[in-house]
């Protein structure tokens, strides 16, 4: 499913093409901001973190 109307936000790169706020086509978020954690205890490496902002494309 594409969405023309995407409003990328260019200070956010994203490539989870199965998010609700990705933006197709562009590599970019569409959310003015977004949360990062860990689920983690002691995160040591990029696998390590998680966008907590995203949501399941219904
Ligand atoms: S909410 Fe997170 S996972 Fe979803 S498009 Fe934005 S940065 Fe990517």
């Amino acid at each position: 499913m594409t969405n023309s109307n995407c409003k990328a936000n260019q200070s956010i790169r994203c490539t989870v093409q199965q998010c609700e706020h990705h933006c197709n086509e562009k590599d970019y978020c569409s959310l003015d901001c977004i949360t990062v954690g860990t689920h983690e205890a002691n995160p040591t490496m990029v696998q390590c973190t998680d966008c907590e902002s995203f949501k399941k494309r219904s």
